[in-house]
């Protein structure tokens, strides 16, 4: 028995026990000899053969031995009891201790060319077996001849030579700083006992038929080589048949892999314990991260640290790797390295170093199972880099490698997951992409995107970053590392993203608008939470960036003007959309001027939805054109419809800017007018400030064309926008209205007096009529009256009424007039 993997320089001390135990043995074995020698054995053999015969017979023996192998360690059973067992029955003590010696020497020295202090020692314990033997058969008192006593001697003498020449190996190897376990000592002892127990059963038919017939040690001889030989035989065949079925249960199981798989240990551990390696490196060119990466495996049983040994190793290992690069497969006695050479070329280099067990070394068997494993490996890793590659693509943006929406989104969902204390979610828009993109170009508006890509991943390490649409990124980071207020975190994020950029040639200012929520508040699953943090950034975009914490009320009012514009579509094609009349009236005549009409609409599920709601959805949905369309040509028919109660009342519709501002809309009044067969003269289109402010020269234009139809224009909401008097001047305008707000305020404040003063002179001057609107009260319409307002508009005269109730109450007040 023998051990490898301890080439540490043997210690002085350590050498200086060993030579003392080895004295120590080889005297045991000498005095064991002496008693042997001078007590005789009893035995009478009928001839003596020559002593030195012994001599090649044990150097025969003892390499004729059969291997096995028990964990890491080997075992070899030598022959070499078998001729102890014959020689001591033949050969005279002593001699068969001197041809033990001489074969020992000449084996170790010749053969094995070990170190001097082996040989001391293997001397020592050949000395030791042979001594015990002796001893045991001169103190048996054996017959004359061989019997079963001479077996069961030679069984209890070889025993204990052989046990305590273990004890000593086990000393031997305790000196050398290797950890022998007591449950690792016992299944050499018993596995010895049991090959003694063979050996003398052979050495006593041996001994018996030479007794009398000594060429029989030839058949004797040639029987233990063939056994040996077939022993040999089936050991290959098996240990083959081992590796074969190993090697399929391995590629069978071996699917894509990847470095990072966690599984990937797993199979380079079995791929080292298919080679029967002590260590192995898997080296795996990372091409997305441009350089090598390694797996390594090691045996269980080894005691070294894995670190030191691995750096050690890869050094070592470096001359094979070389061969490997260039795609050849070298193999020593303890190296063996092979390319991994995949279908679209080199994908890693299989190195292992030691075999376990120094039965024999890596050999060319070593070396095919080696090339076959390493096809299957280059294969699974080739095709896990292809699935890899494949699930970057789906789940990284490609310009900036951040995660996509969706890749953001499931990794966010593992972030929640993981994040007992809740996770912050910002979503940041820059601002100024759309321009850049548009005035720049897009290449300008890429450097863009990178250059805050690479402002936004210097925060923490633990945020997660993702590019969720053109120039818009989502931030994630669980409460534990960040504070867990998502103002202060919104605010962190633009003052580490915003300032100047210098983006090629191009100097420019990033500005952000940032939406947070906060998890588990706001919602649990990462597409609510995006989704939320998104509605809030549009909200940043209104109040300087924000950050604007996103709030439940953003979701309902959300829904709801989904809602209702799905709602005023079919409605308005449905015919849905009616109208009100309210009255305006002449101070001082009370004579009825004539009336506004202003959209009303009821929807069956929403109810009655005001106009203050719907009109701007309208507007901002496109919806604006089919409503003014459908409110003039119900307004005009009903006026036509008063005119022979209230001759001369005319009707008011209110126009947005956007519809106003549109030229089709000129030709279109015409239309209606025509088809509704009235005069332009009754119809006042109500426009507010916005319209002219917006784009005073293209709204005086039109407002020209519509007054060249015969239509009177009036000033809408007058004095609250861009309120300026001196504009009116150049305006073709007929009438202005003044604001509900001056006319609430017209009692108790005299500011609000002056303005509608102001108001009124002016207007006189350029020749327009004034109206109030918002009358309410008695004294609110004194007072207008008294200022020289020319018409009044308001609860308090009339309210907005439906056509039938506007045309009943005509037809009342008329009667109340006369
Ligand atoms: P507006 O043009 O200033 O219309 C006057 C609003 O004041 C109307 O509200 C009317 O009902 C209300 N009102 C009238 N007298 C009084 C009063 O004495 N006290 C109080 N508290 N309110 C009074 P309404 O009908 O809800 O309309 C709101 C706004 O919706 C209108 O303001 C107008 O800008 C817009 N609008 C209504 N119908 C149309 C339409 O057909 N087309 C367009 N473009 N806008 C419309
Ligand atoms: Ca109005
Ligand atoms: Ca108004």
């Amino acid at each position: 028995m023998s051990t490898k993997g301890t080439n540490a320089a043997i210690s002085r001390r350590a050498s200086a026990l060993i030579a003392l135990l080895s004295v120590l043995l080889a005297s045991l074995g000498v005095a064991g000899t002496a008693v042997a020698a001078t007590r005789g054995l009893g035995l009478h053999a009928p001839f003596s053969p020559p002593w030195w015969v012994l001599i090649p017979a044990f150097v025969i023996a003892s390499n004729l031995s059969i291997d096995f192998e028990f964990r890491r360690e080997a075992r070899s059973v030598a022959f070499s009891e078998l001729p102890l067992a014959v020689g001591v029955v033949f050969v005279a003590p002593w001699f068969v201790v001197l041809a033990f010696v001489l074969a020992v020497i000449f084996d170790s020295v010749v053969l094995r060319r070990q170190q001097p202090l082996k040989l001391l020692f293997n001397v020592s314990v050949a000395v030791l077996e042979a001594g015990s033997a002796l001893l045991v058969l001169s103190l048996a008192g054996l017959g004359d001849t061989p019997d079963y006593r001479l077996w069961l001697a030679l069984f209890v003498g070889l025993l204990i030579g052989e046990a305590i020449g273990q004890l000593a190996m086990t000393a031997v190897m305790h000196w050398l700083g290797v950890v022998v376990h007591r449950a690792q000592m016992l299944p050499p002892l018993v596995a010895s006992a049991a090959t003694t127990l063979v050996f003398t059963c052979l050495a006593i038919m041996a001994v018996t038929s030479v007794w009398t017939e000594p060429l029989t040690i030839l058949v004797i001889a040639a029987l233990a080589g063939l056994l040996t030989v077939a022993y040999r035989g089936y050991r290959r065949l098996s240990a083959q048949q081992q590796s074969i079925s190993d090697l399929y249960a391995f590629v069978k199981d071996l699917g894509p892999m990847t470095v990072d798989d966690p599984s990937s240990t797993a199979v380079v551990d079995t791929i080292r314990a298919l080679l029967h390696a002590r260590f192995l490196t898997v080296a795996i060119c990372d091409s997305s991260a441009g350089c090598w990466r390694y797996l390594h495996a090691r045996d269980p049983d080894d005691p070294e640290p894995d670190t030191e040994l691995y750096s050690a190793l890869t050094e070592e290992n470096e001359p094979a790797r070389a061969a490997a690069m260039q795609g050849r497969t070298s193999v020593d006695a303890d190296r063996m390295a092979t390319p991994l050479v995949g279908s679209r070329g080199l994908v890693g280099i299989l190195t292992v170093t030691e075999r376990l067990g120094d039965v024999r070394d890596f050999d060319m068997g070593d070396l095919r199972l080696l090339e076959t494993v390493a096809t299957e490996l280059a294969t699974a890793l080739e095709r896990g880099q292809l699935l890899a590659d494949l699930g970057r693509a789906a789940t990284l943006d490609p310009l900036t490698g951040l995660p996509n929406l969706v890749e953001a989104c499931s990794r966010l969902n593992d972030m929640i997951e993981n994040s007992p204390h809740g996770v912050l979610v910002a979503a940041v828009a820059v601002d100024s992409f759309r321009e850049v993109n548009d005035t720049l170009g897009h290449e300008v508006g890429d450097d863009l995107l990178l250059e805050v890509t690479r402002r936004l991943t210097v925060t923490s390490p633990d945020a997660l970053v993702g590019r969720i649409g053109g120039g818009r990124f989502a931030v994630a980071v669980p409460v534990s590392t960040s504070g867990g207020d998502p103002e202060m975190f919104g605010l962190g994020i633009r003052a580490q993203v915003e300032g100047g950029a210098q983006l090629g040639a191009v100097g420019t200012h990033v500005r952000l608008s940032v939406g947070c929520v906060r998890a588990p508040e706001h919602g649990t699953d990462a597409a609510t939470l995006m989704r939320r943090a998104e509605t809030a950034m549009y909200g940043a975009r209104h109040v300087h960036g924000g950050p604007v914490l996103w709030e439940p009320a953003y979701e309902v009012e959300g829904q709801r003007r989904l809602a209702v514009v799905t709602a005023l579509r079919e409605g308005l094609a449905s015919g849905a959309i009616g109208l009100a009349f309210q009255p305006k009236i002449e101070v001082g005549t009370g004579r009825v001027t004539g009336v506004e009409a202003l959209a009303r609409w009821t929807h069956p599920a929403l109810g009655a939805i005001r106009p203050d709601e719907f009109i701007p959805l309208a507007e901002a949905s496109g919806l604006m054109g089919p409503l003014t369309s459908t409110v003039l040509r119900q307004a005009l028919t009903a006026c036509k419809g008063w005119q022979r109660r209230a001759p001369g009342a005319g009707v008011a519709v209110n126009v947005s800017a956007d519809t106003v501002l549109d030229q089709a809309f000129v030709t279109e009044v015409a239309a209606i007018l025509t088809s509704v067969g009235i005069s332009p003269e009754l119809l006042t289109l109500e426009l507010t400030e916005g319209v002219v402010v917006a784009d005073p020269g293209l709204a005086s234009e039109r407002m020209g064309e519509l007054r060249s139809l015969g239509v009177k224009i009036s000033v809408d909401d007058f004095g609250t926008g861009y309120s300026s008097l001196t504009y009116l001047k150049g305006l073709p305008v007929d009438e202005v209205k003044i604001d509900k707000g001056f006319v609430d305020g017209l009692v108790s404040e005299s500011a609000d007096r002056a303005v509608i003063r102001a108001v009124v002179d002016i207007a006189h001057t350029l020749g327009l009529r004034v109206v109030a609107e918002g009358v309410e009260h008695e004294e609110q319409d004194a007072l207008l009256a008294q200022l020289g307002v020319d018409e009044v508009q308001g609860y308090l005269h009339g309210r907005p009424m439906a056509a039938l109730d506007m045309a009943a109450w005509l037809r009342k007040r008329e009667t109340a007039r006369r």
